[in-house]
């Protein structure tokens, strides 16, 4: 039909780029906590606190003690592919969580957000964004680090609210983001606080910075949050290959599961879930275990960024190796071998 009007290409203004970037980052508060807890350890931080109202639907606050952002820098924080963390010249070479310079952004633009920060004896500053637009930059007060405010996640999106579950169940997703994150930062002190209705709040969670070496820090830490049975029942693991490293702990056959729940899979420090690497676990205990029975564990695999792309999805939780044969042929080879020795320590002690 002739009559028809053509339809117009028009270039979108940045506040809809945004929304639409948002739709793919941020699905819920607890993928805000992720993204800002994660800026939070990308900034070197050793204390985290997070604070979250209402399951975080009205508030997400992260105080860190990281190194904060100038007052001149403020404003890039919050603009669109801004980022300090890579050049562009070299997209597989990345050793920080962040890099696509879209968290911030996104969420300006689907919540009510301020960023208060100080960088060493510089005097603090506080910026902010709503509804895409962003205020100047004014001073502010802060003895040190960063603290991010997130207030009325998707006030601006009321198609996304009406997804969110209820209080309970985000504020749920909101502590498993966040120990899962503290698994892999055993160095790190988190504290998550409730403090729906104002005020100081319930802790919910908290675990100090751990010491000691890696795998005393790491132990440390899963006992902590898996308990102190997954910490008793648990192999060291700790095997290399062709430059893929292999840390963790595994649990003994007899602490199995009846689901993957306690399955706990990091890449380069990213709580990863990867078909492969479940796959790999799965097999590992082959010979142990019944179809209905999954093994527990947190296994780290850390190697040169070369050698793995976290470019597949904005959420990063799936990850390419390069050779998906040796980090699978890795995680079955080594777990087998401390299956088998630990197998084999138990015979000789029954037998005396
Ligand atoms: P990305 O993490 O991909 O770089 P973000 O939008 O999450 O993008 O953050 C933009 C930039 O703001 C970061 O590159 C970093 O320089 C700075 N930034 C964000 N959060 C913090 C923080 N808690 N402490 C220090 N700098 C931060
Ligand atoms: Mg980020």
């Amino acid at each position: 039909n002739i009559s028809q009007e053509l339809p117009v290409i028009r270039q979108l203004d940045d506040a809809a780029i945004n929304r639409i970037a948002a739709g793919e980052v941020v699905e819920r508060p607890a993928s805000a906590v992720k993204e800002l807890v994660e800026n939070a350890i990308d900034a070197g931080s050793r204390r985290i606190e997070i604070a979250y109202g209402d399951g975080g639907k009205t508030l997400i606050r992260i105080t860190d003690d990281g190194c904060g952002i100038t007052e001149e820098q403020l404003p890039l924080a919050l603009s669109r592919h801004a980022t300090s963390k890579i050049d562009g010249s070299d997209l597989l070479d990345i050793h920080t969580f962040g890099f696509r310079g879209e968290a911030l952004p996104s969420l300006g633009a689907v919540g009510r957000l301020s960023i208060t920060s100080r960088v060493g004896k510089a005097s603090a500053a506080q910026i902010s964004v709503e509804g895409g637009a962003m205020s100047a930059v004014k001073p502010a007060a802060l003895s040190g680090g960063t603290i991010v405010e997130l207030r009325d996640l998707f006030y601006a999106t009321p198609a996304r609210l009406k997804f969110m579950r209820s209080d309970r169940a985000e504020a749920q997703a909101i502590t498993d983001v966040v120990k899962r994150l503290a698994m892999a930062e055993p160095f790190v002190g988190f504290t998550l606080r409730d403090v729906t209705g104002g005020g100081e709040g319930r802790v919910t969670f908290r675990v100090e910075a751990e010491n000691g070496d890696l795998f005393d820090a790491l132990h440390g830490r899963l006992a902590r949050i898996l308990g102190k049975e997954f910490a008793e029942n648990a192999l060291k693991i700790d095997a290399e290959r062709e430059g893929l490293r292999l840390i963790g702990y595994a649990a003994l056959p007899t602490y199995s599961r009846g689901s993957s729940v306690a399955q706990y899979l990091f890449v380069n420090g990213r709580p990863v879930k990867d078909k492969l690497l479940v796959g790999a676990l799965r097999g590992a205990y082959f010979d142990y275990l019944s179809r209905d029975r999954h093994p527990a564990a947190a296994l780290f695999i850390d190697c040169d960024p070369h050698l793995v792309d976290v470019n597949v999805h904005p959420a990063k939780s799936e990850v390419r190796f390069r050779d998906p044969g040796l980090a699978r042929g890795l995680i079955v080879s080594s777990l087998r071998h401390a299956l088998a020795e630990a197998g084999h320590r138990a015979s000789t002690t029954v037998a005396g």
